[in-house]
């Protein structure tokens, strides 16, 4: 005998419902998910927040996503990670998980007996990227940066892939695209979560907005306006949403500027500010206050985002520099 439910399935329509529960990754780390199934068949969205737990603007722009998405009015379903790195979030760290030091958006896909970090990664990596058709990684600038919404649109080499991915980010619509070639291409050493999806076939992007563990209200509006407009791009909803309000800037060259001391960096940049070649980025001084280097632009272009806040360890970032350039084209792969 066939139950109501098996034959809404055989008649084409699925049990709209959403779900929400906690994947269990180890005692303080289990991970919250919600999951909407759509009342018709569609594809599977996965929007990944909290990766680094200072990052508050896409935690709480898929808190409301949560209230304002409804299984009814949904084809397809949409998985909501609302907060990936529960130890890092609760204990509120930059960058690192306070186990074991590990940047959880380096450690993709993860290992099932690795560290805590490494186990986030793999249960993510096994529970959401390995489910999903797309997906959309939300950051913004970490508890010590200062950041301008930009997304990442990784260029893989896989024309087909590139060029699905690159309308995920049209579609989210951000003002500035960073363009990646920099991303591994194994899907066993995948160290990034949308990476994670991209080496698995699957087209995938990171959104940025907001930062310095900053509750703005155009942040968070930003990330959730974003994801309707991707989800309006997928067919999965015909809710209503404004279109994203200019052609964006195509950033086509990058440079992360990195301290080699360990000390104080006082910016002399702010986050948006149109830099020249050599420009004073800032300085890192010891902790008596003596200068100890003064970091300039590399080239000229766009502060994507700053550190504003005094510590810096060697290694760690001091800001993101960027250079506008012409759309560039999904074909053209300067690595292969
Ligand atoms: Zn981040």
């Amino acid at each position: 005998m066939r139950t109501t439910a098996s034959l809404l399935l055989l008649a084409g329509a699925l049990p709209a419902q959403m779900t929400s529960r906690l994947l269990p990754v180890a005692p303080g780390a289990d991970i919250p998910i919600t999951t909407i199934q759509g009342a018709s068949a569609g594809p599977t969205l996965a929007l990944v927040a909290g990766i680094h737990g200072y990052e508050y603007t896409p935690v709480l722009a898929l808190q409301r996503l949560r209230r304002t998405l409804t299984p009814g009015g949904l084809a397809g379903t949409v998985i909501l990670v609302h907060v990936a790195n529960m130890p890092s979030f609760l204990r509120r760290t930059v960058y690192y998980g306070p186990d074991d030091g590990k940047n959880l958006n380096r450690v993709f896909p993860g290992r099932p007996e690795g560290t805590l970090s490494e186990r986030i990664a793999h249960a993510i990596t096994r529970e959401v990227i390995e489910r999903a058709d797309y997906l959309i990684d939300l950051h913004c600038g970490d508890g010590n940066e200062s950041l301008r919404p930009y997304s990442y649109w990784m260029r893989t080499g896989k024309p087909d892939l590139d060029e699905r991915s690159r309308r995920l980010a049209l579609a989210f619509g951000l003002d500035h695209i960073v363009v990646d070639d920099e991303r591994p291409t194994d899907p066993a050493q995948s160290v990034y979560c949308s990476n994670t999806a991209a080496t698995r076939g699957k087209p995938a992007i990171t959104v940025e907005s907001g930062g310095l563990g900053l509750i703005e209200e155009d942040a968070v509006a930003r990330l959730e306006q974003g994801v309707l407009r991707v989800l309006r791009h997928l067919k999965m909803t015909r809710a209503a949403v404004a279109d994203q309000p200019v052609a964006p800037v195509w950033i086509v060259r990058n440079s992360v500027l990195r301290s080699d001391a360990t000390g104080l960096f006082y910016p002399a940049v702010r986050k948006d500010q149109d830099v020249p070649q050599d420009a004073l980025i800032g300085r890192v001084t010891d902790f008596f206050g003596n200068t100890l280097r003064e970091v300039r632009a590399p080239f000229a272009g766009r502060i994507l985002y700053v550190i504003a806040t005094p510590p810096i360890s060697a290694g760690e970032p001091l800001a993101m520099i960027g250079a506008p350039g012409p759309m560039p084209s999904p074909r053209t792969d300067p690595r292969r």
